[in-house]
């Protein structure tokens, strides 16, 4: 069981192509199962990583309306212990952030060492949603995906384990989502309709999703992409994406903590020493 599919360097991918199913005679019972054992182990290696700060993560979400970002993210919470969790989202950038680089409001929720951000939408909707509707001239946009990659560099440079997951769903399926939405009263009409506007856009958004996955996946930050019209299957891929990235750090934290505590009880045992 293999859940995402990783991004190679400049593969532009034709979306509509890749099934944004589970793999036929996928069981769904044994992914929940297995599912269940890597939020248990995720959760002793968040504690690792906290207590440890040797390395933080940052986790960045994207994908269409009703992919489930929000879905993906709160299942990954519930393996947490939250010590050193925070979820950062991206709205439509407010006067001040649109002031400044396009960067400058995501560098500053990204985490510091022993913590792990999750990213509800990222600085890659400047070259999504801002591209798809023309919101910055063509040449601003062009200039940006060498700058994530620059930007992400950096963050990897200084110790961030990073993991970018594009969820896929189908046309279809966000119809149906939508109309779900719909049927549920405490849904905002209002968000409803600009969602069914925004969806008139699909294909341009595809087509910036496959620019963007080609043009910022280097080998040591690709993107994933995550089959994501079933929910479970989803949870899954995304998880177990996440404790196979962390799992090689697990006895690099460990002795480091082991050094830490031994060295602290050789002060202590010196402080307690009695005073000559
Ligand atoms: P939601 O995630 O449903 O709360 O919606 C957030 C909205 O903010 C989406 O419609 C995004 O496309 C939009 N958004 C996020 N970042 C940017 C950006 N840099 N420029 C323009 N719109 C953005
Ligand atoms: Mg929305």
């Amino acid at each position: 069981m293999s859940g995402c599919r990783i991004v190679r360097p400049n593969e532009f991918l034709e979306l509509s192509d890749l099934s944004p199913e589970p793999p036929k005679g996928t069981d769904k019972d044994a992914v929940e199962e297995r599912r269940d054992a890597l939020l248990k182990e995720l959760g002793e290696l968040e504690d690792l990583l906290f207590f440890a700060s040797r390395h933080s993560v940052l986790l960045v979400f994207q994908g269409m309306d009703t992919a489930g970002k929000d879905g993906a993210i709160r299942r990954i919470l519930a393996g947490l212990n939250s010590l050193g969790v925070r979820v950062a989202g991206f709205k439509r950038p407010t006067e001040e952030e649109l002031g400044h680089d396009f960067l400058w409001r995501v560098h500053r929720q990204t985490p510091r060492r022993g913590d792990i951000v999750l990213f509800n939408r990222s600085h890659y909707e400047d070259v999504l949603v801002v591209r798809v509707h023309g919101l910055a001239p063509p040449e601003a946009i062009e200039g940006r995906y060498g700058h994530i990659n620059a930007f992400e560099r950096l963050l990897l440079d200084n110790d961030t384990i990073l993991l970018k997951f594009f969820l896929h769903i189908s046309k279809d399926e966000q119809k149906r989502r939508l109309l779900e939405r719909e049927e549920q009263p405490e849904t905002a009409w209002k968000l409803a309709a600009a969602d069914w506007k925004e969806r008139e856009h699909w294909d341009a958004y595809q087509e910036a999703y496959a620019l963007a996955l080609a043009r910022c996946s280097p080998p040591e930050a690709p993107w994933r992409v995550v089959p994501a019209e079933k929910k479970w299957y989803r949870d899954f891929a995304v998880l177990e994406a996440l404790v196979e990235a962390l799992r090689p750090y697990r006895q690099e934290w460990n002795d480091y903590l082991d050094r830490t505590g031994a060295r602290a009880k050789a002060e202590l045992a010196e402080y307690r020493k009695p005073k000559a």
